[in-house]
Protein backbone atom coordinates (compact mmCIF):
# COMPACT_ATOMS: atom_id res chain seq x y z
CA UNK A 1 0.00 0.00 0.00
CA UNK A 2 1.12 3.91 -0.72
CA UNK A 3 1.19 4.39 2.83
CA UNK A 4 3.87 1.56 3.57
CA UNK A 5 6.48 3.85 5.68
CA UNK A 6 9.55 2.63 3.65
CA UNK A 7 10.13 6.17 1.77
CA UNK A 8 12.93 8.02 4.53
CA UNK A 9 15.42 6.00 4.17
CA UNK A 10 18.78 5.01 3.38
CA UNK A 11 19.06 7.65 0.94
CA UNK A 12 18.06 10.34 3.18
CA UNK A 13 20.67 12.25 4.69
CA UNK A 14 20.87 14.54 7.34
CA UNK A 15 23.07 17.90 7.27
CA UNK A 16 23.58 19.34 10.79
CA UNK A 17 23.13 23.25 9.77
CA UNK A 18 19.32 23.17 10.00
CA UNK A 19 18.44 25.66 12.38
CA UNK A 20 17.30 24.37 15.84
CA UNK A 21 14.46 23.53 16.02
CA UNK A 22 11.95 23.73 19.63
CA UNK A 23 11.17 19.85 19.30
CA UNK A 24 12.99 17.51 21.65
CA UNK A 25 16.40 17.56 21.62
CA UNK A 26 16.84 17.95 25.52
CA UNK A 27 20.36 16.88 23.76
CA UNK A 28 20.46 19.97 22.95
CA UNK A 29 19.05 21.96 25.40
CA UNK A 30 21.19 20.19 27.88
CA UNK A 31 24.39 21.51 26.51
CA UNK A 32 22.89 24.87 26.51
CA UNK A 33 22.33 23.93 30.28
CA UNK A 34 25.91 23.30 30.53
CA UNK A 35 27.35 25.99 28.57
CA UNK A 36 28.38 24.03 25.68
CA UNK A 37 27.61 26.10 22.92
CA UNK A 38 26.15 22.89 20.04
CA UNK A 39 27.45 23.77 16.24
CA UNK A 40 31.23 22.90 15.43
CA UNK A 41 31.81 21.73 19.42
CA UNK A 42 33.35 18.17 20.38
CA UNK A 43 31.28 15.74 21.44
CA UNK A 44 32.85 15.44 24.86
CA UNK A 45 34.76 18.33 25.95
CA UNK A 46 36.90 18.10 29.19
CA UNK A 47 36.16 21.60 30.41
CA UNK A 48 32.42 20.82 30.64
CA UNK A 49 32.06 21.94 34.28
CA UNK A 50 28.78 20.56 34.65
CA UNK A 51 29.93 16.69 35.01
CA UNK A 52 32.15 16.40 37.70
CA UNK A 53 30.55 16.49 40.79
CA UNK A 54 28.18 13.69 39.30
CA UNK A 55 31.24 11.97 38.09
CA UNK A 56 32.82 11.99 41.43
CA UNK A 57 29.59 10.57 42.89
CA UNK A 58 29.10 7.95 39.82
CA UNK A 59 32.44 6.24 40.33
CA UNK A 60 32.00 6.13 43.76
CA UNK A 61 28.53 3.90 43.09
CA UNK A 62 29.39 1.98 40.82
CA UNK A 63 28.02 -0.86 39.30
CA UNK A 64 25.19 -2.15 40.61
CA UNK A 65 23.74 -6.08 41.54
CA UNK A 66 22.23 -7.59 38.76
CA UNK A 67 18.71 -8.45 39.06
CA UNK A 68 17.46 -9.68 35.77
CA UNK A 69 17.55 -13.18 34.96
CA UNK A 70 20.06 -15.09 33.35
CA UNK A 71 18.33 -17.58 31.18
CA UNK A 72 19.91 -20.77 31.32
CA UNK A 73 17.45 -23.01 29.10
CA UNK A 74 15.36 -23.06 26.14
CA UNK A 75 12.52 -23.79 28.00
CA UNK A 76 13.47 -20.05 30.75
CA UNK A 77 13.64 -18.06 27.30
CA UNK A 78 9.82 -20.00 26.00
CA UNK A 79 8.68 -18.59 29.00
CA UNK A 80 9.65 -15.17 28.78
CA UNK A 81 8.52 -14.89 25.41
CA UNK A 82 5.32 -16.62 26.49
CA UNK A 83 4.95 -13.53 29.13
CA UNK A 84 5.54 -11.15 26.12
CA UNK A 85 3.23 -12.45 24.33
CA UNK A 86 0.46 -12.57 26.82
CA UNK A 87 1.46 -8.69 27.96
CA UNK A 88 1.39 -7.77 24.10
CA UNK A 89 -2.40 -7.29 23.76
CA UNK A 90 -3.15 -5.18 26.73
CA UNK A 91 -0.54 -2.61 26.07
CA UNK A 92 -1.30 -2.68 21.93
CA UNK A 93 -5.08 -2.04 23.00
CA UNK A 94 -4.48 0.97 25.01
CA UNK A 95 -4.89 4.40 23.22
CA UNK A 96 -2.06 5.71 22.03
CA UNK A 97 -2.27 8.62 23.90
CA UNK A 98 -1.88 6.82 27.19
CA UNK A 99 1.41 4.94 25.74
CA UNK A 100 2.88 8.40 24.62
CA UNK A 101 1.92 9.32 28.32
CA UNK A 102 4.09 6.65 29.64
CA UNK A 103 6.43 7.31 27.44
CA UNK A 104 7.13 11.28 28.37
CA UNK A 105 6.82 10.06 32.10
CA UNK A 106 9.99 7.81 31.32
CA UNK A 107 11.85 10.88 29.78
CA UNK A 108 11.60 12.19 33.13
CA UNK A 109 12.99 9.20 35.27
CA UNK A 110 15.42 8.83 32.47
CA UNK A 111 16.43 12.54 33.67
CA UNK A 112 16.16 11.98 36.97
CA UNK A 113 18.50 8.68 37.23
CA UNK A 114 21.29 10.79 35.58
CA UNK A 115 23.88 10.19 38.69
CA UNK A 116 22.86 6.51 38.70
CA UNK A 117 23.12 6.12 34.83
CA UNK A 118 26.67 7.72 34.81
CA UNK A 119 27.98 5.74 37.51
CA UNK A 120 27.06 2.25 35.76
CA UNK A 121 27.94 3.30 32.80
CA UNK A 122 31.54 4.65 34.13
CA UNK A 123 31.83 1.35 35.69
CA UNK A 124 30.90 -1.02 33.34
CA UNK A 125 31.61 0.47 30.07
CA UNK A 126 34.19 2.87 31.13
CA UNK A 127 32.50 5.96 29.46
CA UNK A 128 33.45 9.41 30.71
CA UNK A 129 31.10 11.54 32.26
CA UNK A 130 31.22 13.58 29.45
CA UNK A 131 30.19 11.36 27.22
CA UNK A 132 27.96 9.55 29.25
CA UNK A 133 25.48 12.90 29.87
CA UNK A 134 24.53 13.66 26.51
CA UNK A 135 23.81 9.96 25.63
CA UNK A 136 21.19 10.08 28.87
CA UNK A 137 19.84 12.89 27.19
CA UNK A 138 19.48 11.04 23.42
CA UNK A 139 17.86 8.80 25.32
CA UNK A 140 15.14 10.94 26.86
CA UNK A 141 14.67 12.50 23.63
CA UNK A 142 14.14 8.84 21.99
CA UNK A 143 10.96 8.98 24.48
CA UNK A 144 9.37 12.33 23.55
CA UNK A 145 9.97 11.74 19.82
CA UNK A 146 8.86 8.16 19.46
CA UNK A 147 5.60 8.77 21.94
CA UNK A 148 4.83 11.48 19.31
CA UNK A 149 5.55 8.88 16.49
CA UNK A 150 3.13 6.81 18.46
CA UNK A 151 0.44 9.72 18.41
CA UNK A 152 0.83 9.74 14.69
CA UNK A 153 0.70 5.92 14.41
CA UNK A 154 -2.59 6.30 15.39
CA UNK A 155 -4.39 8.67 13.52
CA UNK A 156 -1.68 10.42 11.58
CA UNK A 157 -1.81 10.87 7.30
CA UNK A 158 0.98 7.47 7.89
CA UNK A 159 -2.43 5.21 8.36
CA UNK A 160 -4.04 6.68 5.65
CA UNK A 161 -5.53 3.45 3.65
CA UNK A 162 -3.39 1.06 5.27
CA UNK A 163 -3.38 -0.37 9.06
CA UNK A 164 -0.61 -0.95 11.20
CA UNK A 165 -0.54 -4.07 13.51
CA UNK A 166 2.21 -3.49 15.80
CA UNK A 167 4.99 -6.66 15.86
CA UNK A 168 3.44 -8.31 19.24
CA UNK A 169 6.92 -9.41 20.70
CA UNK A 170 10.04 -7.45 19.81
CA UNK A 171 13.22 -8.60 20.74
CA UNK A 172 16.35 -5.32 21.15
CA UNK A 173 19.73 -7.09 20.98
CA UNK A 174 21.93 -3.93 21.98
CA UNK A 175 25.74 -3.21 21.53
CA UNK A 176 27.88 -2.18 24.45
CA UNK A 177 29.32 1.05 23.18
CA UNK A 178 26.41 3.59 23.50
CA UNK A 179 24.92 1.29 26.77
CA UNK A 180 22.14 3.77 27.56
CA UNK A 181 20.33 5.41 24.66
CA UNK A 182 20.96 2.64 22.07
CA UNK A 183 18.72 0.17 24.04
CA UNK A 184 16.12 2.30 25.33
CA UNK A 185 15.76 3.69 22.45
CA UNK A 186 14.98 0.55 20.54
CA UNK A 187 12.71 -0.56 23.54
CA UNK A 188 10.83 3.21 23.23
CA UNK A 189 10.37 2.69 19.62
CA UNK A 190 9.10 -0.74 20.12
CA UNK A 191 6.55 0.01 22.74
CA UNK A 192 5.70 3.02 21.27
CA UNK A 193 4.55 0.61 18.23
CA UNK A 194 2.83 -1.02 20.68
CA UNK A 195 5.00 -3.72 21.10
CA UNK A 196 5.57 -5.92 23.92
CA UNK A 197 9.87 -5.70 24.29
CA UNK A 198 12.16 -8.39 24.94
CA UNK A 199 15.29 -7.20 25.87
CA UNK A 200 18.99 -8.72 25.87
CA UNK A 201 21.83 -6.06 27.07
CA UNK A 202 25.12 -6.62 25.95
CA UNK A 203 27.19 -9.08 27.93
CA UNK A 204 29.35 -6.13 29.53
CA UNK A 205 26.80 -3.54 30.16
CA UNK A 206 23.94 -5.26 31.67
CA UNK A 207 23.40 -2.74 34.67
CA UNK A 208 22.61 0.23 32.60
CA UNK A 209 20.37 -1.18 30.82
CA UNK A 210 18.69 -2.41 34.22
CA UNK A 211 18.92 0.71 35.63
CA UNK A 212 17.52 2.35 32.43
CA UNK A 213 14.42 0.09 32.41
CA UNK A 214 13.86 0.64 35.81
CA UNK A 215 13.26 4.35 34.85
CA UNK A 216 10.36 2.99 32.18
CA UNK A 217 8.68 0.66 34.75
CA UNK A 218 8.80 3.46 36.84
CA UNK A 219 6.67 5.48 34.14
CA UNK A 220 4.17 2.95 34.02
CA UNK A 221 5.46 0.38 31.72
CA UNK A 222 3.97 -2.90 32.79
CA UNK A 223 6.61 -5.84 34.15
CA UNK A 224 5.87 -8.18 31.14
CA UNK A 225 5.84 -6.04 28.85
CA UNK A 226 9.38 -5.10 29.00
CA UNK A 227 11.34 -7.74 30.11
CA UNK A 228 15.29 -7.55 31.04
CA UNK A 229 16.89 -10.70 30.06
CA UNK A 230 20.66 -12.20 29.97
CA UNK A 231 21.80 -15.22 28.46
CA UNK A 232 25.36 -16.10 27.05
CA UNK A 233 25.89 -16.40 23.59
CA UNK A 234 25.25 -19.80 23.18
CA UNK A 235 22.51 -22.09 21.67
CA UNK A 236 20.22 -20.56 24.19
CA UNK A 237 20.89 -16.70 22.99
CA UNK A 238 20.04 -18.74 19.57
CA UNK A 239 16.77 -19.82 20.69
CA UNK A 240 15.44 -16.48 21.92
CA UNK A 241 17.11 -14.81 18.61
CA UNK A 242 15.32 -17.48 16.41
CA UNK A 243 12.23 -17.62 18.32
CA UNK A 244 9.14 -17.93 16.43
CA UNK A 245 7.38 -16.26 18.32
CA UNK A 246 9.78 -13.48 18.40
CA UNK A 247 8.60 -11.22 15.40
CA UNK A 248 10.87 -8.13 15.01
CA UNK A 249 14.46 -8.17 16.06
CA UNK A 250 16.12 -4.53 16.59
CA UNK A 251 19.94 -5.11 16.26
CA UNK A 252 22.65 -2.66 16.34
CA UNK A 253 26.22 -4.35 16.50
CA UNK A 254 28.37 -5.97 14.07
CA UNK A 255 27.64 -6.31 10.41
CA UNK A 256 28.21 -10.20 11.16
CA UNK A 257 26.22 -10.22 13.96
CA UNK A 258 23.36 -9.12 11.61
CA UNK A 259 24.29 -11.54 9.32
CA UNK A 260 24.48 -14.51 11.86
CA UNK A 261 21.13 -13.23 13.38
CA UNK A 262 19.12 -12.87 9.71
CA UNK A 263 20.55 -16.90 8.94
CA UNK A 264 19.10 -17.82 12.37
CA UNK A 265 15.78 -16.48 11.40
CA UNK A 266 15.69 -16.99 7.52
CA UNK A 267 13.19 -18.58 6.14
CA UNK A 268 9.98 -17.31 8.29
CA UNK A 269 7.45 -16.25 7.08
CA UNK A 270 7.00 -12.64 6.61
CA UNK A 271 10.93 -12.64 6.34
CA UNK A 272 14.15 -12.33 8.98
CA UNK A 273 12.59 -8.97 10.07
CA UNK A 274 16.06 -8.17 11.28
CA UNK A 275 16.10 -4.62 11.85
CA UNK A 276 19.01 -2.10 12.80
CA UNK A 277 22.28 -0.29 12.56
CA UNK A 278 25.86 -2.31 11.90
CA UNK A 279 29.37 -1.52 11.29
CA UNK A 280 30.72 2.02 9.42
CA UNK A 281 33.71 2.88 8.71
CA UNK A 282 33.69 7.03 8.62
CA UNK A 283 35.67 9.36 6.98
CA UNK A 284 35.92 13.08 7.43
CA UNK A 285 37.13 15.23 4.34
CA UNK A 286 39.17 18.71 4.94
CA UNK A 287 39.33 20.39 2.00
CA UNK A 288 41.49 24.01 1.61
CA UNK A 289 38.80 26.03 2.17
CA UNK A 290 38.11 24.80 5.24
CA UNK A 291 38.37 26.34 8.62
CA UNK A 292 41.16 23.95 9.55
CA UNK A 293 41.34 24.94 13.73
CA UNK A 294 37.66 23.69 13.59
CA UNK A 295 38.83 20.65 11.20
CA UNK A 296 41.36 19.78 13.96
CA UNK A 297 38.83 19.89 16.72
CA UNK A 298 36.02 17.74 15.07
CA UNK A 299 38.54 14.96 13.77
CA UNK A 300 40.05 14.45 17.09
CA UNK A 301 36.78 14.44 18.68
CA UNK A 302 35.15 12.14 15.96
CA UNK A 303 37.89 9.74 16.21
CA UNK A 304 38.54 9.61 20.03
CA UNK A 305 35.60 10.06 21.85
CA UNK A 306 34.54 7.25 23.82
CA UNK A 307 37.74 5.80 22.60
CA UNK A 308 36.87 5.46 19.06
CA UNK A 309 34.11 3.05 19.85
CA UNK A 310 31.31 4.57 17.58
CA UNK A 311 29.75 3.10 14.90
CA UNK A 312 29.89 6.69 13.74
CA UNK A 313 33.74 7.60 14.66
CA UNK A 314 35.67 9.19 12.42
CA UNK A 315 38.78 6.62 11.24
CA UNK A 316 40.00 8.15 8.39
CA UNK A 317 41.07 11.82 7.87
CA UNK A 318 40.93 12.60 3.95
CA UNK A 319 42.22 15.30 2.89
CA UNK A 320 42.42 17.56 -0.10
CA UNK A 321 45.36 19.57 -1.91
CA UNK A 322 47.18 21.82 0.14
CA UNK A 323 45.82 20.46 3.58
CA UNK A 324 47.93 17.09 3.28
CA UNK A 325 51.24 19.07 2.57
CA UNK A 326 49.95 21.95 5.32
CA UNK A 327 52.98 21.67 8.16
CA UNK A 328 50.65 24.08 10.26
CA UNK A 329 47.53 21.46 10.00
CA UNK A 330 49.61 18.41 10.46
CA UNK A 331 50.99 19.63 14.07
CA UNK A 332 48.15 21.26 15.29
CA UNK A 333 46.57 17.73 14.74
CA UNK A 334 49.17 16.07 16.25
CA UNK A 335 49.29 17.97 19.26
CA UNK A 336 45.93 17.54 19.58
CA UNK A 337 46.00 14.06 19.69
CA UNK A 338 48.77 14.62 22.26
CA UNK A 339 47.12 16.53 24.59
CA UNK A 340 44.03 13.79 24.95
CA UNK A 341 44.32 12.90 28.73
CA UNK A 342 44.00 9.31 28.77
CA UNK A 343 42.68 7.54 31.79
CA UNK A 344 40.02 5.49 33.66
CA UNK A 345 36.70 8.05 34.20
CA UNK A 346 37.54 7.61 37.78
CA UNK A 347 39.59 10.64 37.44
CA UNK A 348 38.06 13.86 36.68
CA UNK A 349 40.58 14.97 34.03
CA UNK A 350 40.00 12.18 31.93
CA UNK A 351 38.91 12.55 28.43
CA UNK A 352 39.82 9.42 27.01
CA UNK A 353 38.85 6.15 28.96
CA UNK A 354 39.54 2.56 28.42
CA UNK A 355 38.34 0.37 25.13
CA UNK A 356 35.88 -2.07 26.05
CA UNK A 357 38.31 -4.77 26.05
CA UNK A 358 41.99 -5.75 25.27
CA UNK A 359 42.28 -5.19 21.66
CA UNK A 360 42.44 -8.59 19.86
CA UNK A 361 41.86 -8.87 15.97
CA UNK A 362 41.15 -5.95 13.79
CA UNK A 363 42.21 -3.61 16.74
CA UNK A 364 45.22 -4.70 17.58
CA UNK A 365 46.49 -5.04 14.33
CA UNK A 366 45.61 -1.32 13.63
CA UNK A 367 47.07 -0.36 17.03
CA UNK A 368 50.50 -2.13 16.39
CA UNK A 369 50.95 -2.70 13.03
CA UNK A 370 51.74 -0.17 10.09
CA UNK A 371 50.72 -1.30 6.55
CA UNK A 372 52.81 -0.79 3.84
CA UNK A 373 53.52 3.34 3.22
CA UNK A 374 52.18 4.24 6.30
CA UNK A 375 54.02 6.10 9.52
CA UNK A 376 53.10 6.97 13.13
CA UNK A 377 52.32 10.77 13.29
CA UNK A 378 51.85 9.86 17.11
CA UNK A 379 52.11 5.71 18.13
CA UNK A 380 49.57 4.44 20.09
CA UNK A 381 50.85 2.73 23.83
CA UNK A 382 49.68 0.14 25.46
CA UNK A 383 49.42 2.14 29.35
CA UNK A 384 48.63 -0.64 31.36
CA UNK A 385 48.80 -4.22 32.92
CA UNK A 386 44.67 -4.41 32.17
CA UNK A 387 45.51 -3.99 28.12
CA UNK A 388 42.54 -1.78 28.06
CA UNK A 389 43.98 1.88 28.12
CA UNK A 390 45.43 3.38 25.04
CA UNK A 391 46.77 6.20 24.67
CA UNK A 392 45.44 7.35 21.00
CA UNK A 393 46.98 6.30 17.91
CA UNK A 394 47.46 8.74 14.39
CA UNK A 395 48.63 7.67 11.20
CA UNK A 396 49.38 9.01 8.18
CA UNK A 397 49.87 7.67 4.30
CA UNK A 398 46.97 5.17 4.43
CA UNK A 399 46.90 3.78 1.22
CA UNK A 400 43.95 3.39 -0.80
CA UNK A 401 42.46 -0.13 -0.76
CA UNK A 402 44.50 -1.37 1.92
CA UNK A 403 43.38 -2.83 5.32
CA UNK A 404 42.75 0.30 7.30
CA UNK A 405 41.42 1.87 4.38
CA UNK A 406 38.49 -0.39 4.09
CA UNK A 407 38.35 -1.95 8.09
CA UNK A 408 36.71 -1.51 10.89
CA UNK A 409 38.49 -1.13 13.66
CA UNK A 410 36.39 0.70 16.58
CA UNK A 411 38.88 2.06 18.89
CA UNK A 412 41.11 4.70 19.12
CA UNK A 413 43.40 5.26 15.84
CA UNK A 414 43.07 7.91 13.28
CA UNK A 415 44.69 7.24 10.12
CA UNK A 416 45.13 10.16 7.00
CA UNK A 417 44.86 9.70 3.52
CA UNK A 418 45.72 12.29 0.63
CA UNK A 419 43.32 13.58 -2.12
CA UNK A 420 44.68 14.95 -5.03
CA UNK A 421 40.68 16.64 -4.93
CA UNK A 422 37.23 16.41 -3.96
CA UNK A 423 36.32 14.52 -6.69
CA UNK A 424 39.54 11.65 -5.47
CA UNK A 425 38.29 12.20 -2.09
CA UNK A 426 34.83 11.18 -2.59
CA UNK A 427 36.70 8.18 -4.22
CA UNK A 428 38.04 7.11 -1.48
CA UNK A 429 34.93 7.61 0.95
CA UNK A 430 32.96 6.23 -0.67
CA UNK A 431 35.70 2.39 -1.57
CA UNK A 432 34.60 1.11 1.99
CA UNK A 433 31.70 -1.16 2.05
CA UNK A 434 29.73 0.48 4.72
CA UNK A 435 27.59 3.94 4.55
CA UNK A 436 27.26 5.40 8.14
CA UNK A 437 28.84 8.50 8.86
CA UNK A 438 30.87 11.08 6.91
CA UNK A 439 31.69 14.39 7.16
CA UNK A 440 33.58 17.44 5.41
CA UNK A 441 34.97 20.65 6.27
CA UNK A 442 34.63 23.21 4.06
CA UNK A 443 34.04 26.75 3.55
CA UNK A 444 33.12 26.54 0.17
CA UNK A 445 29.11 26.29 -0.83
CA UNK A 446 29.43 24.40 -4.60
CA UNK A 447 32.18 21.59 -2.85
CA UNK A 448 30.23 21.07 0.12
CA UNK A 449 26.94 20.91 -2.39
CA UNK A 450 28.83 18.56 -5.06
CA UNK A 451 29.98 16.38 -1.75
CA UNK A 452 26.15 16.27 -0.17
CA UNK A 453 24.82 14.88 -3.64
CA UNK A 454 27.97 12.35 -3.92
CA UNK A 455 28.88 11.15 -0.19
CA UNK A 456 27.06 7.54 0.24
CA UNK A 457 26.40 7.44 3.72
CA UNK A 458 22.99 8.14 5.93
CA UNK A 459 24.62 10.61 8.10
CA UNK A 460 26.61 13.23 6.16
CA UNK A 461 27.71 16.02 8.80
CA UNK A 462 29.08 19.39 7.54
CA UNK A 463 31.51 21.52 9.05
CA UNK A 464 30.73 19.70 12.40
CA UNK A 465 31.94 16.53 13.89
CA UNK A 466 30.82 13.24 12.60
CA UNK A 467 29.38 11.78 15.99
CA UNK A 468 26.17 12.14 18.21
CA UNK A 469 23.21 12.25 16.22
CA UNK A 470 20.71 14.64 17.58
CA UNK A 471 17.22 12.49 17.86
CA UNK A 472 14.84 14.08 14.87
CA UNK A 473 17.36 17.21 13.53
CA UNK A 474 20.00 14.06 12.84
CA UNK A 475 18.53 10.59 12.33
CA UNK A 476 20.47 7.93 12.77
CA UNK A 477 21.43 5.30 10.20
CA UNK A 478 23.40 4.08 7.55
CA UNK A 479 23.46 2.48 3.69
CA UNK A 480 24.91 -0.20 2.35
CA UNK A 481 26.46 -3.19 4.79
CA UNK A 482 25.81 -0.50 7.43
CA UNK A 483 22.30 -1.19 7.74
CA UNK A 484 20.00 -4.11 7.95
CA UNK A 485 16.55 -4.16 7.21
CA UNK A 486 13.98 -1.26 5.58
CA UNK A 487 16.92 1.67 6.67
CA UNK A 488 14.85 3.36 9.02
CA UNK A 489 16.72 5.72 10.71
CA UNK A 490 16.73 5.66 14.32
CA UNK A 491 15.00 8.90 15.98
CA UNK A 492 13.70 9.49 11.82
CA UNK A 493 9.95 9.60 11.05
CA UNK A 494 9.70 6.05 10.30
CA UNK A 495 11.54 3.75 13.04
CA UNK A 496 8.82 3.46 15.09
CA UNK A 497 6.28 2.47 11.50
CA UNK A 498 8.96 -0.30 10.61
CA UNK A 499 8.09 -2.40 13.78
CA UNK A 500 5.00 -4.17 12.58
CA UNK A 501 3.04 -4.83 9.66
CA UNK A 502 1.18 -2.97 7.37
CA UNK A 503 -1.61 -3.69 5.13
CA UNK A 504 -4.56 -1.88 3.08
CA UNK A 505 -7.68 -0.95 5.46
CA UNK A 506 -9.80 -4.07 5.96
CA UNK A 507 -7.61 -6.87 4.74
CA UNK A 508 -6.26 -9.09 7.53
CA UNK A 509 -2.22 -8.53 8.11
N1 LIG B 1 24.22 7.49 17.38
C1 LIG B 1 25.60 7.56 17.67
C2 LIG B 1 26.22 8.77 17.09
O1 LIG B 1 25.58 9.47 16.34
C3 LIG B 1 26.37 6.36 17.19
C4 LIG B 1 25.76 5.06 17.55
C5 LIG B 1 26.66 3.86 17.35
O2 LIG B 1 27.85 3.91 17.57
O3 LIG B 1 26.08 2.83 17.02
O4 LIG B 1 27.36 9.03 17.36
Amino acid sequence: PAAMPDQEMRYRRSITDIPATSVGPRRVARRAEIGETFHGTPDSDPALPVNREWAARAVAAGAPTLTSPHLGSVEAVDEVVERAKGAHAGWAGRPAAERAAVLRQAARELDGRREQLLAVMAAEAGKTAAEGDPEISEAADFAAYYADRALELEDGPMTDGARFTPSPVTLVTPPWNFPVAIPIGGVLAALAAGSAVVIKPAPQTPGCVEVAAEALHAAGVPADVLQVVRTDEDEVGQHLIAHRDVHTVVLTGASETAELFAGWRSGREGGARVYGETSGKNALVVTPSADLDLAVADLVSSAFGHAGQKCSAASLGILVGSVASSERFRRQLVDAVRSIAVGYPVDLSTRMGPVIEAPQGKLLRALTTLEPGETWLVEPKQLDDSGRLWSPGLKDGVAPGSFFHLTEVFGPVLGLMRADSLDEALELQNATAYGLTGGIHSLDAQEVQEWTERVEVGNAYVNRHITGAIVERQSFGGWKSSSVGPGAKAGGPSYVAQLGTWAPEGLPT
